[in-house]
């Protein structure tokens, strides 16, 4: 009861708006409560059976203390300086608890339970292991001070050593009631509910605006970089619900805006993302490094028509068990059942037999496109390939298979309709990663001091391709190593008090020009939406500057952009008002900063005059179809320069140089 009345009370929070911060204590408070509860029955179930008293009095005080590790965890995080040094009380009491909940463990009656001797030591050896862990794990970390990731480490090994305590408990108690087991397993199911909220409540960004060193700015988008004298000094935002513009000042300014990938229109990428926070940037005098640099991921489900808005990755470990074939002959429409087996063409296991179906993304990715051009593509539009899970199915067997990619399968299904257990699921290429972004130095700083940019949005670690999981390495490496390392130095710097004000002529100037960026777009008073401009955009951009590029498409792409962007300046359908949630407004903006974009990227694509990892020039390949690089001329970043609006962009050329790895050409063959 105490638990469902916790997460009733949490519900009603969130739901006037408070944030998962204000919930925390309530939470903690409900979860120590519910555990005391749990205390008095076991001591009192003590008393009950004086024989068996010692194992459950030792539980009963292990759940106080686990109650007690509850409340020390919401008070630390609430008023963080109440209990001295961050997370040591509840650490301290955590360990305790544990430790004691082992001991009880092994004290209690488990024969009773059906528990053999045997039984009962795995479990307490399984609860003993984790409780040294948890105790070295403690010691070791303790000159770190217990920051958040480690408190959520603590939180897990903990939960698991809850987990199969209350498991223990429970199979007692049902052992001598069996009308219980409503009791029991809710007890043990909210009981876990609650240690996973808890577990996301420590997360490192909450536990920070837990302790009031980041403020947040939920539904804000950045629109604008405050630059004084060439440094920049802050940003202006808009508010997305209320449609204020504000100015935020600051010493360093931080962009961790991610990909924009999204300027295909159908991408695998979640539907908010955009470039504008970099454009921003760009315009405002940081370098745009190699903007043609995007990634195709091979395995998507493919476009059915021109209803949708975005396209799902289908995992690419599907391409461990599954193969990728079409048919041998153009134009066979024959359902893929029907297709026999040496009418297929396994295309990649032919052409690349070392790495077969797990040939990199850019080459999987063109391979699938050129079977497709053959007219060799399958499904309605003819654009997809088979994947084919049907020959691992008989090697390791159906659950097998279920085991492992299940929940892609199902999601598989649902989209499509077709059931990929029974006939082979259909895929194809999409937009899915942006390997070009905002040029920075090894501090990450971008060509205008203070303006620090990170993760998918900058450019820096892969070159003109990118190996699976490691944007989420770049991510973690420029946030958790790089940025700490590189903003202090940076700050360190800066003359005490010499933070602009928020009446300054430059932050006046930022905002204004916000302003009559939005009201140029109301003023259109056009019939198209942003959606219809955004989708021929992504036509353009996928046709002419997509998966293969040449020289006569991107002159092409270079002539429709503008033309498409004038279209865009006249015909604009803009309803509602800025002073209110107006998506499309939010979207018309995004629209604009992507016309421009994909301006640069044709033309960065067709000053670069060879193919290199997911830019394939159609013009530079071996006769065997691969990419064929020009070191001569192109071992070096393209670092576009804004010269203002109209005119063309300055390409400047920093030099690649490698010392250790050396220049070589892979081949997959
Ligand atoms: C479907 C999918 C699967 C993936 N799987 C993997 C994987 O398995 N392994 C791997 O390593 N990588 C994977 N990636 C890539 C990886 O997830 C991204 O590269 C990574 O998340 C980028 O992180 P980021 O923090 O730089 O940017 P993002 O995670 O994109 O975050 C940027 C944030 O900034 C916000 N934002 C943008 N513009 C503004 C603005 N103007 N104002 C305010 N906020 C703004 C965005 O809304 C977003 O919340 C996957 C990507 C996708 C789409």
């Amino acid at each position: 009861m105490l638990v469902v009345c916790g997460l009733t009370l949490c519900l009603g929070l969130a739901l006037r708006g408070h944030s998962l911060r204000d919930c925390h204590l309530p939470l903690t408070a409900f979860c120590g409560l519910a555990n005391l509860a749990a205390a008095v029955a076991i001591l009192a179930r003590a008393r009950e059976c004086p024989r068996e008293s010692r194992g459950w009095r030792l539980l009963g005080l292990a759940l106080i203390l686990i109650a007690a590790a509850n409340l020390a965890a919401g008070l630390d995080y609430r008023f963080p300086h109440l209990l001295g040094s961050h997370n040591v009380g509840p650490v301290i009491l955590g360990v305790l608890s544990q430790s004691l909940a082992v001991a009880a463990l092994v004290c209690l009656p488990w024969q009773s339970a059906g528990l053999d001797r045997r039984g009962r030591n795995v479990l307490g050896s399984i609860l003993f292991v984790g409780s040294i862990l948890l105790i070295l794990w403690t010691v070791t970390n303790w000159e770190e001070g217990f920051g958040s990731h480690n408190v959520v480490n603590l939180a897990l090994v903990a939960a698991c050593v809850r987990l199969a305590l209350l498991g223990g408990v429970a199979l007692l108690l049902l052992e001598q009631d069996p009308r219980r087991i409503h009791g029991v397993l809710g007890f043990v199911l909210l009981n876990s509910l609650l240690g996973a909220i808890y577990i996301a409540l420590l997360q490192a960004l909450e536990r920070q605006v837990g302790l009031k060193a980041i403020q947040m700015y939920t539904r804000h988008e950045m629109q604008e970089v405050i630059v004084v004298d060439g440094v920049a000094k802050g940003i202006v935002t808009r508010d997305m619900v209320t449609g204020e513009f504000e100015a935020h000042v600051a010493d360093a300014v931080v962009l961790a805006t991610g990909g924009y990938g999204n300027v295909f229109y159908l991408a695998t990428y979640a539907k908010g993302c955009n470039t504008t926070a970099i454009w921003r940037a760009y315009q405002k005098g940081a370098a745009f490094a190699n903007p043609c640099y995007t990634q195709i991921h091979p395995t998507c489900i493919p476009v059915t028509g021109d209803h949708q808005s975005k396209l799902t990755l289908m995992s690419e470990s599907l391409r461990n068990d599954g193969r990728i074939w079409v048919p041998k002959k153009a134009g066979d429409k024959r359902p893929a059942d029907q297709i026999p087996e040496d009418e297929r063409d396994y295309y990649l296991e032919r052409k690349y037999p070392s790495y077969g179906n797990l040939a990199p993304r850019d080459i999987a990715s063109r391979a699938a496109k050129q079977v497709c051009d053959d007219g060799r593509g399958v499904g309605e539009t003819g654009l997809g390939v088979y994947l084919d899970l049907s020959e691992a199915t008989r090697r390791i067997g159906l659950h097998k298979i279920e085991e492992k990619y299940g929940n892609l399968l199902e999601m598989y299904d649902r989209i499509t309709g077709e059931d990929p257990y029974k006939t082979p699921m259909r895929i194809y290429p999409a937009s899915h990663y942006t390997m070009g972004g905002l040029w920075v130095d090894y501090n990450l700083m971008t060509t205008v001091p203070g303006l620090f940019c990170m993760g998918e949005a900058n450019f820096s670690d892969h070159g003109a391709n990118r190996l699976g999981a490691s944007a989420l390495m770049q991510g973690l490496s420029d946030g958790y190593f790089v940025l700490p390392a590189t903003i202090a130095p940076y700050l360190a710097g800066i003359k005490p008090g010499a933070r602009i004000k928020l009446d300054a002529p430059e932050v006046k100037a930022a905002e204004q020009a916000t302003v009559t960026r939005q009201n140029k777009l109301f003023a259109i008073k056009g019939k198209q939406t942003p959606t219809e401009f955004h989708r021929k955009l992504g036509k353009i951009m996928w046709e002419f500057c997509g998966m293969a590029r040449n020289e006569s498409g991107l002159k092409e792409a270079l002539k429709q952009i503008p033309e498409l962007r004038e279209q865009f300046h006249h015909d604009l359908a803009l309803p509602g008002s800025g002073s209110e949630v107006n998506q499309t407004l939010e979207l018309a903006g995004r629209v604009a900063d992507f016309l421009d974009l994909g301006e640069l990227m044709c033309l960065d694509a067709l000053e670069r005059r060879e193919s290199c990892g997911g830019h394939f020039r159609e013009e530079w390949q071996t006769e065997e179809g691969e990419a064929k690089r020009d070191d001569d001329h192109f071992c070096h970043v393209a670092a576009w320069e804004y010269m203002g609006a109209g005119q063309t962009p300055k390409r400047n050329v920093e030099e690649l140089s490698f010392d250790n790895v050396h220049l070589a050409t892979r081949s997959y063959k």
